[in-house]
C-alpha cells in the first residue's frame, strides 16, 4: 500500500486562486531548465495523429439513447483491437503509449550524450543504457540479490525478523506489510508513519479465499509460479514444490486476516494512531521499537497501526510458523520482487504469471518499454523534468488555469443551490470548496536527486539504489511538516488525482492532450473531456471518502446527521445503478467499491456541463459542427475519453480490485441521470440511457 491518492484513473490539486497566479508568473523554462549542455530530442518520429473525438468514428446504426457507448465507441474499438503487449486499449492507454514514445526519444538522447556526472541527463541516460544491456543483465544472474538472500539465510530465529524487516524496508524492499509516511489524518500539516496490511502476491484477498473458477485457477498458477522461481534460483523440483505450497499457506493466512477493498474505503479503518509502547504491546512478538531503530528512524511518539486483525495474525505467525517457512517466504518475495530486473528466465516467469495469467496479456512489451517502466518507478519526477522541457507547451498551463477557474465557479453555484442540504452543512461544503488547491502540468519546485548514484554498470543495482533512495526520502518525512508543493504523480503520467489530506486536485502534463484537452478544439469537447475530469477530481472532495475530510484536510465530520443520511441514501442509489451493469455474463460491476469514482463522475459531468453553459453565455449561437450540437459533442467526448476494450482477465481483475468502474460504464453512467443528455439526443422515458423518477440520481 502506498500513500493514498485518488487517481481518475484521474485526479487534480492546489490552493486555487493563489497557485494559479503564481504559476502564470513563472515561466516554464525557469522550473524545467536542466544544466548545460542541453538535451536535443527529435520527436518527429513520434506519432502525431491526435486521438481525438471524430464524427466519422460514430456508429450511426446504433441508437444513442439505447447504447451510447456503442454509438460513440464501438466502431473505433472494432478497428483498433487490444495490442498484444497490452491488456486494455482505448483513449487512456493510447495516450499512455504516446507518452512512452516521447519518453523513449528522451531516454535514447540522454543515453547517447555526454553529461556532467550527477545531472538528470546522466542518471536517465545511464539507467536506460544499463537496462538495455541484456547481455550484462544475463551474465549477472542472481548476483544482484545474493546479499539479500544471504541475509535471509543467516536468520537464526523468528525473533531476528523485526530487525531484518527494518533493514529490508530501509533498503526499499518492503515485503510484509504496507509502511509509508503521509499526512496525519488528524493533523494534516504533519507527516506520520503508517503501517497497514500487506504481503499478498495475488491482487486481492478474494483470490485466496473465494470459490470462483478464475480465482481457483489463479491459486493453482501461483503455486506453479513460486515453484518455478525457486527452481530458477537453484532448488530441486521436489523442494521447490514443497516451498511453493508453504508460500501459498503463508499468504493465505495473511489473506484471511486482511480486510477487503470495500472495507478499506472507510478512512477510519486505515487509521489507528498508537503510541510506540502500545504498538509493542499489541504485537508481543514483533518489536516496533526494534523495527524503527533498524529503519534508522527516530522512535516516533505515535504512528498509525491500522488493520489490527492483520497484525494480530502476523504476530501469531511469528510465534507458530517455523523459521524455515518464514525464510522460504522472504526468499520468494526477494526473488519475485527483483525478477523484472534479473535475467530473461526470471523476467519471463514474472510476465507469464502476473501479466499473462492474471491479466490476459499476450506478449511482453518490447525491452525499451519495460526499462522505461522501471525508470518511471525509480525516478519518475526526475525523468519528468526532462519530459516537460520537451513535451509540454507553457500555454497549455494558462488555458487549464482558466478552465479550472470556470469549473470552480460552477461547483460553487451548485453547492449554493443544493435543495437537499441544510444551510449549516452547505456553509462547511463551501468552506471546503474555497480551499481546493489545483496543480497543473508539473511541480513548481522539483524534487532533488542528489545522492542517488546511477551508473551503466548494473541495471538491478540502479533499481535497488533508487528504491533505497526513495524509501529514505519518505522516511525522512516522518514527524516533519507536510510539503504542500510536492506531487504524487509524475508529469509524464496520463492520469490525475485528488488528495484528501491536502484538498488538492492535480493534473500532470501528459493528460493535457486530446481527447481530454485541445487548445484548438471547440469548448464542448474540452468541457466534456478535461472539464469533466477537473470536475471529477473536485468532486472527490465530496465523495463517500473525501466528504469525511474537512477544508484543512483533517478527518472530521462536518455534516449534520440529517444531511449525511440524505447523502448516503442518494449514494446507495448510485451504487445500485452501477451494480446493475453486467461486464461479462453473470459478472456485475461492484457499485459500492466504485462509489467514490461514480459520485465524482456524476458530479464532475454535471459541473462541467454547467461550466460549458456559462462559457457560452447568453445568446449563444450553436456552430453545429459536423451536424452535432455543442451539447451532443460535450457528451460524445465524455464517452470518447472512456473508450476502452479489455482482455477478459483484465476486466475481471479490475472489477475485483476496483475502485474504477470499467470505462464502458463510466461512458454511460453519469449522463443517464441527466435531463440535458436526454434532451440533447431526443431520448424518451423508457430508453436505456434515461433514468427517471425514483431511479434518477442527483447528489451534487
Ligand atoms: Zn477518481
Amino acid at each position: 500500500m502506498t500513500p493514498r491518492l485518488k487517481p481518475l484513473a484521474l485526479a487534480l490539486s492546489a490552493t486555487f486562486v493563489l497557485a494559479a497566479c503564481q504559476k502564470a508568473e513563472a515561466p516554464a523554462e525557469t522550473a524545467a531548465a536542466p544544466e548545460a549542455p542541453k538535451l536535443t530530442v527529435d520527436l518527429s518520429q513520434v506519432a502525431q495523429q491526435p486521438i481525438s473525438f471524430k464524427a466519422e468514428d460514430l456508429d450511426t446504426s446504433i441508437e444513442a439513447c439505447q447504447d451510447f457507448n456503442g454509438f460513440v465507441n464501438s466502431k473505433w474499438l472494432a478497428a483498433n483491437p487490444v495490442p498484444g503487449d497490452r491488456t486494455t486499449w482505448g483513449a487512456f492507454p493510447a495516450l499512455g503509449e504516446r507518452s512512452l514514445q516521447v519518453q523513449h526519444e528522451i531516454a535514447k538522447a540522454a543515453a547517447a550524450g555526454q553529461w556532467p556526472a550527477g545531472s538528470m541527463e546522466q542518471k536517465v541516460g545511464d539507467f536506460f543504457a544499463a537496462g538495455m544491456d541484456e547481455a550484462a543483465i544475463e551474465a549477472a544472474g542472481l548476483a544482484p540479490i545474493q546479499p539479500e538472500l544471504d541475509r535471509i539465510a543467516a536468520l537464526t530465529a523468528t525473533s531476528d525478523i523485526p530487525v531484518y524487516l527494518g533493514q529490508a524496508y530501509a533498503s526499499g524492499q518492503g515485503m510484509l506489510f504496507g509502511f509509508f509516511a503521509m499526512a496525519d489524518y488528524n493533523d494534516s500539516s504533519t507527516n506520520i508513519a503508517y503501517a497497514m496490511q500487506g504481503g499478498l502476491s495475488l491482487p486481492e484477498r478474494a483470490y485466496y479465499l473465494e470459490d470462483r473458477e478464475d480465482y481457483k485457477a489463479a491459486r493453482v498458477a501461483f503455486v506453479e509460479h513460486v515453484a518455478k522461481l525457486m527452481q530458477l534460483a537453484g532448488a530441486d523440483e521436489a523442494t521447490a514444490k514443497a516451498q511453493a505450497q508453504q508460500v501459498m499457506d503463508f499468504e493465505t493466512r495473511l489473506a484471511k486476516a486482511s480486510l477487503g477493498r470495500l472495507e478499506l474505503r472507510d478512512p477510519a479503518r486505515r487509521y489507528n494512531p498508537v503510541a510506540l509502547a502500545e504498538a509493542d504491546a499489541a504485537t508481543p512478538n514483533f518489536s516496533w521499537t526494534a523495527f524503527f531503530a533498524a529503519l534508522d528512524v527516530p522512535a516516533p511518539q505515535t504512528f498509525s497501526l491500522a488493520t489490527p486483525d492483520f497484525f494480530k495474525e502476523f504476530d501469531a505467525m511469528l510465534a507458530d510458523v517455523p523459521l524455515e517457512q518464514w525464510q522460504t517466504w522472504l526468499r520468494f518475495r526477494a526473488i519475485d520482487g527483483a525478477s523484472p530486473y534479473l535475467g530473461s528466465a526470471f523476467e519471463r516467469a514474472n510476465f507469464e504469471f502476473y501479466r499473462q495469467t492474471l491479466a490476459g496479456q499476450k506478449e511482453m512489451p518490447e525491452r525499451w518499454k519495460r526499462v522505461l517502466g522501471a525508470l518511471n518507478g525509480a525516478m519518475g519526477e526526475g525523468f519528468g523534468q526532462l519530459y516537460v522541457a520537451q513535451a509540454f507547451p507553457p500555454e497549455s498551463k494558462a488555458k487549464m488555469e482558466q478552465l479550472v477557474g470556470n469549473l470552480m465557479q460552477s461547483l460553487k453555484h451548485r453547492l449554493e443551490g443544493l435543495a437537499w442540504m441544510s444551510e449549516e452543512t452547505k456553509a462547511k461544503a463551501l468552506e471546503k470548496w474555497s480551499s481546493f488547491t489545483p496543480k497543473i502540468g508539473y511541480p513548481d519546485k522539483w524534487r532533488e536527486w542528489d545522492g542517488l548514484d546511477v551508473s551503466r554498470e548494473g541495471y538491478a543495482a540502479n533499481v535497488m539504489a533508487a528504491s533505497a533512495f526513495n524509501m529514505r526520502y519518505m522516511l525522512d518525512k516522518i514527524g516533519k511538516p507536510v510539503d504542500k508543493t510536492e506531487w504524487g504523480m509524475s508529469p509524464q503520467t496520463v492520469n490525475a488525482y485528488y488528495r484528501a489530506t491536502a484538498n488538492e486536485i492535480v493534473f500532470p502534463a501528459a493528460i493535457l492532450q486530446p481527447p481530454f484537452f485541445d487548445a484548438n478544439a471547440d469548448d464542448a469537447l474540452n468541457y466534456g473531456g478535461i472539464g469533466a475530469v477537473i470536475g471529477h477530481e473536485m468532486l472527490h472532495g465530496f465523495d463517500d471518502q473525501g466528504s469525511k475530510f474537512d477544508a484543512n484536510g483533517n478527518m472530521a465530520n462536518w455534516w449534520t446527521d440529517e444531511d449525511r443520511a440524505k447523502f448516503e441514501a442518494a449514494a446507495a442509489k448510485l451504487a445500485d445503478q452501477y451494480s446493475g451493469y453486467e461486464a461479462l455474463p453473470g459478472l456485475f460491476v461492484n457499485g459500492k467499491l466504485g462509489l467514490g469514482e461514480n459520485i465524482a463522475d456524476l458530479g464532475g459531468t454535471t459541473v462541467a456541463y454547467d461550466a460549458l453553459k456559462r462559457a457560452q453565455g447568453e445568446g449563444f449561437t450553436d456552430p453545429m459542427i459536423d451536424g452535432y450540437s455543442q451539447d451532443q459533442r460535450f457528451y460524445m467526448n465524455w464517452a470518447t475519453v472512456w473508450r476502452i476494450a479489455f482482455t477478459e482477465a483484465q476486466l475481471k481483475q479490475q472489477i475485483t480490485v476496483g475502485p474504477h468502474s470499467p470505462g464502458m460504464f463510466r461512458a454511460i453512467g453519469p449522463q443517464s441521470n441527466q435531463p440535458a443528455f436526454a434532451e440533447a439526443f431526443g431520448c424518451k422515458e423508457g430508453d436505456k440511457m434515461v433514468r427517471s423518477g425514483e431511479d434518477r440520481v442527483v447528489i451534487w
